[in-house]
């Protein structure tokens, strides 16, 4: 029997992408509900219609009318944060496909964890918002957090290939972004357009910006700690221009296992769904002649602290990750609004993890509270920093 999804974040870059896996394998997936934010009812409700899905839920409740109006007779549509977690605990569901975007995803994911449903996690920012947490429900109630994140899914893999007491470090590797070379100097001049021109992934806008402050490598060590137990002094970061070396892992002995692939996200994405099994599939076949060579170069923390900020955070203690993933996206929304200029994101951050005092984190309720003052700490730095439109 197919496996049935809920999709949640289905018209988002991932999103289009896990669609893509589904109908590849027709067999084996089907997509038993959808979720988005609301913002294109549209689209979602063609998703509804071609996989005949039972329920569908939008974040944004005013957008309930217009989704009502263009879904199908029968299917059931939901509105809010509650909505959400319906469908992630939806006993018609096996996994739960968690591809929004920020902490808005934690809820739904805790529940989904809670009712012992298996999360394919495409949505990181749950991961470091809570990952103490998460984890630890997950083991409690037997569900398998499967990451999406290519570099996730790269060590997944690596990782398979030793014992956890043989394993050294782990290795992420990282694109750079469009800033690589360009000289910090001219970073105040930097444009929303230009930093969401990612030199090898098509994605959505927040996590673009984060490619370009390589902030989304800071969210990634802290997402690689929980997922594979290993505090941040045993994880790195080496800067891997093309982006077909997804992660690598140094085994004690000095061995490296590397994964590679073609940077298309249909494969995580089908890694995650299929896991434990491994399917085949007509994607496109990675072709080494072809692309001649691959690099390597040392990431430099004195131009993009992102990484070493989210290592700090990290280390601090469970809340200071929380409140750096917020005041990174409030820096981002004011970023492409507009309002700041590209580098006063990594001002934004570091002003609100300074002003921190890290603290454990208990429950779902301590995380989102942690969510909340981030926040609300970066819109006050904002007000300083933000530049009139
Ligand atoms: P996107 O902006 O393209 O799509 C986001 C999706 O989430 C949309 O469907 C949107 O409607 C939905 N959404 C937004 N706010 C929501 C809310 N409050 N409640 C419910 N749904 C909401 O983003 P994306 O690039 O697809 O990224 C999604 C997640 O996957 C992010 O956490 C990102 O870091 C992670 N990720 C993305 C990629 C990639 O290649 N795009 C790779 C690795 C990880
Ligand atoms: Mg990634």
């Amino acid at each position: 029997m197919s496996q049935r999804l809920a999709l949640l974040g289905a018209t988002g870059s991932i999103g289009a992408s896990a669609v893509e896996v589904v109908r590849h394998h027709p067999g084996r997936l089907a997509i038993a509900a959808l979720a988005a934010h609301g913002r294109r009812v549209e689209e979602l409700a063609a998703l509804a219609r071609e996989f005949g899905v039972a329920r569908v839920a939008v974040f944004d409740e005013a957008a309930l009318p217009a989704l009502r109006a263009l879904l199908p007779p029968g299917v059931e549509a939901l509105g809010g944060t509650e909505g959400l977690v319906a469908l992630a605990t939806d006993p018609g569901v096996d996994r739960v496909v968690a591809a929004m975007v920020g902490a808005a995803g934690l809820e739904p994911v805790h529940a989904a964890l809670a009712a012992g449903k298996d999360v394919a996690l495409a949505n990181k920012e749950s991961l470091v918002v809570a990952g103490g947490l998460l984890t630890a429900l997950a083991e409690r109630t037997g569900a398998a957090i499967l990451p999406i994140d290519s570099e996730h899914v790269a060590l997944h893999q690596a990782l398979r290939a030793g014992a956890p007491e043989e394993v050294r470090r782990l290795v992420l590797t990282a694109s750079g972004g469009p800033f690589l070379h360009r000289d910090p100097a001219s970073w105040e001049a930097i444009r929303p357009e230009e930093a969401l021109r990612h030199p090898t992934w098509k994605m959505g806008s927040k996590i673009t910006v984060d490619s370009a402050t390589l902030m989304n490598k800071g969210l990634e060590l802290i997402e690689a700690s929980h997922l594979f137990g290993l505090p941040p002094e045993r994880i790195d970061v080496v800067v891997h221009p093309q982006s077909i070396v997804h992660s690598l892992v140094e085994y004690r002995d000095g061995s490296w296992i590397a994964q590679l692939a073609c940077n298309e996200m249909v494969f995580p994405i089908q890694y995650a769904l299929a896991h434990p099994e491994r399917w085949e599939n007509t994607f496109p076949r990675l072709d080494l002649a072809a692309l001649g060579q691959l690099t390597f170069l040392a990431l430099d923390d004195r131009r993009f602290p992102s990484v070493r900020m989210a290592r700090q955070a990290l280390a601090a203690g469970p809340s200071a990750p929380a409140v750096l993933n917020a005041a990174n996206e409030v820096a981002v929304a004011a970023f492409l609004g507009g309002e700041l200029p590209f580098p006063g994101i990594f001002d934004t951050v570091a002003e609100v993890l300074d002003r921190h005092r890290p603290e454990p984190v208990a429950d779902l309720a301590a995380a989102l509270a942690w969510d909340t003052w981030g926040r609300r700490q970066a819109e006050e730095v904002l007000a300083r920093l933000a530049r009139p439109r």
